[in-house]
């Protein structure tokens, strides 16, 4: 494999920068434009160290940097690999980056650290893609759970699976060998618990999905109303409240406004049905079609009521939609009323039901607690639990699930002896996970989405 680099840290400004190279030129490349008083030669270089020194362009001193050095096996890579910490600007980094590349390094893809370390054997596909979650996670939950995949959790899992798999086969084998042994009915019997047993447990995995994809992607709550309601007063009282760790997101449609927030370690998308100004009734009409739409596809929804006003049929169409959901109905702008009295037909629903003044910031609080209480379910992680979180494994899960309930399908039909072929499809499959037995083309959909000098 050629020697790769790459500038590791973020574009931009920095109090530091790397430069990593790795591969069995990288510290013959190194020595080429670092100079040391304790490094002059590869002999000199102790694996483990850092080292101060500087980078010359032939003559021309380029930067001050401090070089760790990392000797295969024990590197990211697997390979030798060299880190130079330079200051942080974008053009001192480059410029040390071209003197690297014209020294015989080849530019890194984005990933290839990463890839490296999976060719090398050093991490497998579970672990690459708990990498590429911890670089993306967007709250602690996401990231827990990314630790402990990247801990190997789930790989040692399915090589605990795979090897009971494989005890079965040769169980299997012996017995087509020595057919004097009859003992099929009992083998049968063994066989058909042991895989049983494995089914329930991918069938747990798989089940962990629903939780682990609405960690990844946020959960969405809606804020519906009618035009005027306070949604979007609603929605800027949220983002105040949480703003040392708010990240904006622009509107995904015409008409709605799309917010991320973390509330207690969890990702919220809090979609604001804003857009619709006009309080014409036609209009209205519309926005309240359209915030129906969006609620229907949330999690939870809040439903705002504006008490200052009459009951009308749009408000009528919420309840409606909020009778099938997770919700929470505030009652705002009661500053303006004389009276809190929840209105009838909002008390007959019988609905988690607040009072609030947006304007006055009332009420923002029992919100946040509300969606908190709402969401403490998912942080199901405490117990250290494997969560699917990926696409792709859960689709692999899901093949064994179809396959190992084939084999049990089969196993109530033909010869025991019959269903090993079987059986080693099976683990084929369940190499996908580890990537032991994966496509090109899957790795390079996983290493695409990781950054450059990853
Ligand atoms: P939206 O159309 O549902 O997004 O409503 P807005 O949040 O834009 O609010 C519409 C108007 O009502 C604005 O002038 C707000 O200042 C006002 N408003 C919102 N909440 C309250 C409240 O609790 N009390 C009073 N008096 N006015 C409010």
């Amino acid at each position: 494999m050629e020697t790769i680099a790459a500038i590791s840290t973020a574009p931009g400004l920095g109090g530091i920068g790397i430069i990593r190279i790795t591969g069995k030129e990288a510290f013959d490349i190194l020595l080429k434009v670092f100079k040391s008083r304790k490094v002059k030669k590869i002999e000199d270089i102790v694996p483990n160290t850092i080292i101060y020194g500087k980078i010359y362009d032939n003559n021309r001193m380029v930067d001050e940097v401090l070089v760790s050095f990392f000797k295969s096996p024990n590197s990211y890579t697997k390979e030798d690999l060299v880190e130079i910490n330079t200051h942080g600007g974008s053009i001192v980094m480059k410029e040390i980056l071209n003197l690297v590349l014209t020294n015989g390094a080849m530019l890194a893809q984005p990933g290839e650290f990463t890839k490296r370390a999976f060719l090398n054997g050093r991490i497998d596909l579970t672990q690459v893609e708990s990498i590429a979650t911890i670089l993306n996670a967007k709250s602690e939950e996401e990231l827990k759970i990314s630790g402990e995949l990247l801990q190997g959790k789930l790989y040692n899992k399915v090589v605990d699976i795979k090897g009971r798999l494989m005890d079965i086969l040769m169980h299997l084998e012996v017995n087509i060998d020595y057919p004097e042994y009859d003992t099929e009915e009992k083998d049968k019997e063994e066989v058909i618990s042991t895989i049983t047993m494995i089914l329930e447990e991918l069938k747990k995995f798989e089940a962990t999905f629903d939780v682990g994809s609405k960690i990844t992607e946020g959960i969405k709550v809606a804020i519906i109303g009618r035009p005027n309601a306070g949604k979007s007063s609603l929605l800027n009282n949220l983002l105040n409240k949480e703003r040392a760790i708010v990240t904006e997101i622009e509107g995904t449609t015409r008409d709605s406004i799309e917010e991320d927030l973390n509330i207690n370690g969890i990702n919220i998308k809090i979609i604001d049905t804003a857009g619709i100004r006009e309080t014409e009734e036609k209009v209205e009409k519309i926005g309240i079609e359209r915030a129906i739409r969006l609620a229907d596809k949330s999690d939870l929804v809040i439903a705002i009521f504006d008490m200052s006003k009459e009951f009308n049929e749009n408000d009528r169409k919420i309840m409606e939609i909020i009778q099938k959901k997770e919700s929470l109905i505030l009652l705002n702008k009661y500053d303006l009323v004389e009276e809190k009295k929840v209105p009838e037909e909002i008390e007959k629903l019988a609905k988690e039901c607040i009072f609030t003044s947006m304007l006055e910031k009332k009420g923002t609080e029992d919100v946040i607690t509300w969606i908190t209480k709402k969401t403490e379910g998912l942080k199901i992680n405490k117990n250290n639990d494997i969560i699917i979180i990926h696409e792709r494994q859960k689709k692999v899960i899901t093949d064994v699930i179809e396959m190992i309930k084939q084999v049990l399908t089969d196993l109530e039909l033909i010869p025991i002896d019959m269903v090993s072929e079987n059986i080693r499809d099976v683990i084929n499959k369940i190499n996908e996970l580890t990537g032991e037995n994966v496509k090109e083309e899957v790795l390079n959909e996983i290493f695409k989405n990781f950054c450059l000098g990853k």
